[in-house]
């Protein structure tokens, strides 16, 4: 008998259906963007991001007494993590290389990539994939969900089929509901722009001191007002 070996095609990924097969793994948002321009340079050689987000539990809320909501879920995070994990080494497996970027609650690690976190935002990752914009809060904002996701990010150099429209501006338009709820006036009422993106939205100072006085109040180092009471995709967060 003689044994002939084929050697298979390199890279024999399945690119047109990657964001599916990362669907399957528990994501419940993934885009591909290309996030190559103002890339730190320790990066330049990965310049395509996989974005992935995990929505929150649906959940009740009273907008009249708003106090404060718990937005960073470690049990979400952990999801976040463990599917980048997956997504990596398929990547690397097919010969590609491949950095997650830890999802946020995961910044304050003394690992060395939660040291790096700084240099790349899950937003630049979230707007060029289209998956969402700024919004007045500064939070991302997706259509289906809002702003009640968490979001991690893959780095990669893989061939990925990317979204040729990223977002570049707020989809915000006449909304006002985080401005007028904040409960330390520090949301600006300005509109998102790529282009000035050093516009700040928000002045971080007042909302420090609301997430101080919080704590103190609470016990709870948190505020998310402004998670609470954007109506962006709740309607669809409650139906799936
Ligand atoms: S977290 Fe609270 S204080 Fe900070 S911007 Fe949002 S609503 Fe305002
Ligand atoms: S509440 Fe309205 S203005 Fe604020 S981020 Fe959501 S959609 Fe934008």
């Amino acid at each position: 008998m003689i044994f002939v070996r084929v050697k298979i095609p390199y890279p024999f990924l399945d690119f047109e259906n990657l964001d599916l097969r990362i669907k399957k793994m528990g994501a419940d948002l993934v885009g591909f963007g290309d996030v190559s321009s103002g890339l730190a340079s320790e990066f330049s050689h990965i310049p395509k991001a996989i974005a992935l987000g995990i929505k929150y539990p649906v959940f009740e809320v009273d907008i009249r007494t708003p106090h404060y909501f718990l937005n960073r879920s470690f049990s979400i995070d952990n999801r976040l993590q463990e599917i980048q994990k997956k997504v990596a080494a398929v990547l690397r497996n097919n010969g590609w290389r491949a950095l997650p970027i830890p999802p946020d609650s995961h910044r304050e690690n003394s690992s060395f990539i939660a040291r790096i976190y700084h240099l790349f935002p899950h937003k630049t990752a979230a707007t060029c994939s289209g998956l969402g914009w700024i919004g007045k809060s500064g939070l991302l904002i997706s259509q289906e969900f809002g702003p009640r996701l968490n979001w991690a990010t893959v780095l990669t150099n893989a061939p990925l089929m990317l979204n040729s429209h990223p977002v570049t501006s707020s989809q915000c338009g006449n909304c006002h509901c985080c401005v007028d709820a904040c409960p330390a006036g520090a949301i600006r009422n300005v509109l998102w722009e790529r282009k000035n993106s050093y516009e700040p939205l928000i002045d971080v100072q007042r909302c420090f001191a609301q997430l101080q006085k919080n704590k103190e109040l609470y016990g709870y180092f948190s505020c998310g007002v402004c998670v609470m009471v954007c109506p962006q995709g709740v309607s669809k967060q409650k139906s799936k």
